[in-house]
């Protein structure tokens, strides 16, 4: 959900679109490596070793915001967040306004985000003037935010704020040692509150080989129930719903949010799913699903 950077209005309608509270900050896209430096001082070697590897990509890294980066993009914070996403129609998106674009997921704050331009016209409509349509989205989950601001011999390496669609190993080759998750002091990015990513059905965190006796036993009680799962062609009982969610982990994150979509427009009550193994992209997976099946305000 884009606008200019530079323009607090048009970020103010971000949030008014997304329903969005205004101390959350928002990623700045860029067209290129070089434009970091007009929105970011002080990056570490580590940082630009990130830039070089993983941009274009999933990759969003947190740095000490530029003097002239705006409040209303940074929350209030001292920091910024910074990512050149990859997709075509992003970049010419960019390069053709020449600024930087603030632009989180084009979803209702709180809700499942959106991968394909149908999911953001059935979740936002008339609140947005246009939509571009590049396609269904490629990795499926949202970037890895990397912390680079406190990058010092005193205060600690990178880390890692929200697990996404670069992982941890490739990170730690790439730094040259090993760059682990960091649970933040405060809430500042919606992806670290415990409850999101969810669907209207409340989701349930089950064993693999507890899904089906589960499932059915839920069914039994009259419910209508959705099972998360890579095993569809099994003989799952009667009025449960199989959601294909595949094994792969990187089909797993590129599936995940149209299957909690599904889940609602299937008229379920509740849904079962299991975590996959955290490894690789299965770690980004395993994050959004404990968030969908977190405690709900
Ligand atoms: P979204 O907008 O939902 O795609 O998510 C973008 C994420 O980047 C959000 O979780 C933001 O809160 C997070 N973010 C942006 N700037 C910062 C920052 N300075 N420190 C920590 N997280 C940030
Ligand atoms: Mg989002």
């Amino acid at each position: 959900l884009a606008a200019d950077a530079t323009q607090p209005d048009a970020v103010a309608k971000i949030f008014a679109a997304k329903g969005r509270p205004t101390s959350h900050p928002l990623i700045v896209h860029l067209a290129a490596i070089d434009d970091v430096d007009a929105w970011a001082i002080h990056l570490s070697d580590v940082a630009r070793k990130f830039m070089r590897a993983f941009w274009p990509g999933p990759l969003t890294l947190i740095a000490k915001r530029h003097p002239h980066t705006l409040a209303a993009v940074t929350g209030g914070l001292e920091t910024v967040a910074l990512r050149v996403p990859k997709h075509p129609v992003a970049l010419e998106l960019i390069a053709a306004l020449g600024r930087g674009v603030a632009a989180p997921s084009a979803n209702r704050f709180g809700s499942v985000s959106p991968t394909t331009a149908a999911h953001v016209a059935q979740s936002l409509g008339d609140a947005v003037d246009l939509i571009l349509d590049g396609g269904a989205c490629e990795v499926g989950v949202e970037s890895t935010i990397v912390d680079v601001s406190q990058v010092d011999p005193l205060s600690g390496p990178a880390a890692v704020l929200r697990p996404g669609g670069v992982s941890l190993q490739e990170l730690s080759r790439v730094a040259g040692h090993a760059v682990c998750e960091r649970q933040s002091e405060a809430v500042r990015a919606p992806g670290q509150l415990e409850s999101h990513y969810a669907p209207q059905a409340p989701v349930r965190l089950v064993p693999k080989r507890e899904l089906l006796s589960e499932a059915a036993t839920l069914s039994a009680h009259g419910l209508r129930v959705a099972v998360l799962t890579d095993d569809t062609s099994l003989d799952w009982p009667p009025g449960v719903v199989a959601i294909s969610l595949p094994a792969d982990p990187g089909q797993a994150a590129q599936r995940l949010y149209a299957a909690l979509r599904e889940v609602d427009q299937q008229g379920c009550q509740v849904a079962l799913t299991s975590l996959p193994l955290p490894e690789g992209m299965g770690l980004a997976v395993a994050d959004r699903l404990r968030k969908a099946a977190g405690p709900r305000s």
